[in-house]
């Protein structure tokens, strides 16, 4: 009697349990040959079984790649390992099942009961189906993320390899995304990326592949580049579109450019990544040469690129007494040849005693930043050398100092330089500051004021490069300068170029009306500085008057002078 009991108890709590979960099961009993079905069965099924032979209803209605298991698990009694479990999915439905196997032998390995338990793992499988979307795409923009562009990339230049074809890459960028990102919010920004991506997806295919790189970067990867996919047909299609404005969702437009750079397997790179690279570094390219653009890899971009990251490198050991020199160059005046001043120029001689152009290794310094303690160095070494000649020859100069953007725009710039002359005890009217017209570029109001400030000091400012930038007249009036000099570039053709003769008249006769002098930089021939002198142009540089030269020569030159007067 009470083994009855516990056998009802247990029987009804096994039926409870079966009842409210939200599996379904089947319950087969080998010796009575006895098919139950259990749990939520509807749930599952719109069909109810009786005996196993039913189950071909499940078995004809699960799409095909799951016949195969589902088979095994129905209908044949190999030896289930514990608890075995396999997937399903119903054809037009949308529920994923999860099936798991159990079977019960008894002492001589014979199967006794067995149960299928049948779990909707939908959910989990979706969940599990954004992962890998996750590892595949770009949340943002639905193309290709980085990871999985190198994996194909990969691809394509295994197979470029085996069948001897061409990989390229286009590493495209947005011209100015900042403009984008500040001024309208990174919302926007992000939304200007999703817009141009889904544009971008619709020009992938089997042999373009299209990735959302970073931020404002896209990276498409082309399998045998020609005809319709040939890097000049893509790059065309694309900017056709750029011609159009985006359409944000808060109704305002934007127009776009991009910058690409392009490298090809096998000529740039084999190796993946390495050719991505080397996109990247011609992108770069692109930008310098004014956006907008498209540049393919060459040798020379690379080598450029390989001597800007190694001077960089060298900038950071740099030990500035013993690397850095001050060389000065004389200036004179055109109409008695008069000595004027000096244009101090910085030189680096690197460890191995090799000199570095500061043409070259300014430019890099004005980006990382290290310009601004070595335009330090340079004022103070050449205020230094300046009150050495000042105080030995007491003849009067001017000392012209090259002031790069990026230090003059620096706050505290005016204060540092005074200090400095209040310590060598030199008047700032015996300094000249040579800035670029580049340095008005992004603020003209702004960078205006602050040299107009700068003049109320004492201290002369000269416009250096005039003709090589945008260089237009108008702005000219508005400047607070006292001498424009004019580029090298129009003192070489001067002499031989009748358009060159003409501009540069003009700017002397128009400068002098403006009541700035004019130095001309570069002479190096005799007929260049005569027919200059004639123009009436106020002073000479270059090497027909002096090459730049270590503090002693200039030492020498004064000494000569002096002797001369004395
Ligand atoms: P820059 O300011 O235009 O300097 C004039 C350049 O022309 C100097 O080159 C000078 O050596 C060269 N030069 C002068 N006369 C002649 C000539 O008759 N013929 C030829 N072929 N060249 C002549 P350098 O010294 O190599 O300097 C190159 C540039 O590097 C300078 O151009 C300037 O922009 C920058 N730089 C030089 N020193 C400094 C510095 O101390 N600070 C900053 N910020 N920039 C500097
Ligand atoms: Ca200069
Ligand atoms: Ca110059």
């Amino acid at each position: 009697m009470e083994e009855n009991e516990k056998l009802r108890r247990e029987e009804k709590m096994l039926r409870l349990l079966c009842d409210t979960s939200s599996s379904a099961f089947i319950y087969y009993n080998f010796r009575e040959d006895r098919v139950d079905t259990l749990g939520n069965w509807e749930h599952y099924f719109d069909f109810s079984i009786s005996a196993m032979d039913d189950l071909n209803i499940l078995y004809d209605r699960v799409e095909e790649q799951y016949k195969i298991p589902l088979k095994e698990g129905l209908f044949i009694e190999k030896q289930w390992r514990d608890r075995d479990s396999f997937e399903i999915k119903l054809k037009e439905c949308r529920l994923c099942i999860e099936v798991e196997v159990n079977v019960v032998y008894d002492s001589e390995g014979k199967p006794t009961d067995k149960i299928i338990r049948f779990k909707d793992v939908t959910k989990l499988t979706s969940q599990k189906d954004e992962l890998t979307y996750m590892a595949y795409y770009d949340m943002l923009t639905g193309l290709y993320n980085r990871n999985y562009f190198v994996r194909l990339l990969g691809e394509f230049l295994r197979r470029a390899e085996k069948e001897t074809k061409k990989v390229a890459v286009m590493f495209m960028d947005f011209d100015d995304f900042r403009r984008v990102n500040d001024g309208m919010g990174i919302i926007a920004g992000d939304e200007l990326v999703q817009l141009f991506g889904q544009y971008l997806s619709g020009l992938m295919s089997d042999y373009v592949v299209i990735s959302h790189f970073s931020t404002d970067i896209y990276c498409i990867a082309i399998y045998d580049p020609c005809g319709a996919r040939s890097v000049d047909t893509i790059y065309k299609v694309i900017r056709e579109r750029l011609k159009k404005p985006f359409k944000m969702t808060d109704g305002q437009e934007v127009t776009m450019t991009v910058s690409v750079g392009v490298s090809e397997y096998p000529e740039a790179s084999s190796g993946t990544l390495e050719l991505i690279n080397c996109a990247e570094i011609v992108m770069f390219k692109a930008k310098s040469r004014g956006k907008d653009k498209i540049q393919y890899f060459d040798g020379t971009i690379l080598e450029e690129f390989l001597q800007t990251a190694s001077i960089q490198n060298m900038l950071k050991e740099v030990v500035f007494e013993q690397n850095f020199t001050m060389y000065f160059q004389p200036q004179y005046y055109a109409k008695d040849g008069k000595f004027r001043g000096v244009e101090a120029l910085i030189r680096w001689r690197d460890n191995k005693g090799v000199m570095i152009s500061p043409a070259v290794f300014i430019p890099i310094a004005e980006k990382n930043g290290t310009i601004v303690p070595i335009g330090n160095w340079v004022i103070e070494k050449s205020v230094q050398t300046y009150a050495q000649w000042r105080d030995k020859y007491h003849y009067p100069l001017i000392l012209s100092l090259n002031v790069s953007a990026v230090q003059c725009k620096k706050r505290g710039f005016i204060d540092c330089l005074l200090q400095i002359l209040e310590k060598y005890d030199v008047s700032p009217d015996e300094i000249e500051i040579e800035v670029t017209e580049t340095i008005l570029i992004d603020d003209f109001d702004y960078i205006s004021e602050r040299l107009g400030e700068l003049k109320k000091t004492g201290v002369r400012i000269s416009l250096d490069d005039f003709g090589t930038g945008f260089s237009s007249l108008s702005y000219l009036k508005g400047l607070p300068i006292d001498t424009l000099k004019i580029d090298k570039t129009f003192v070489d053709t001067l002499l031989t170029d009748k358009n060159t003769k003409i501009i540069t008249e003009s700017i002397i006769y128009m400068v002098k009306r403006l009541g700035y002098e004019t130095i001309a930089e570069g002479v190096e021939t005799k007929e260049q500085f005569q027919y200059l002198k004639e123009l009436e142009c106020d002073m000479i540089q270059g090497y027909y008057m002096g090459r730049p030269m270590p503090a002693q020569g200039i030492a020498d030159i004064l000494e000569k002078l002096t002797e001369k007067v004395g």
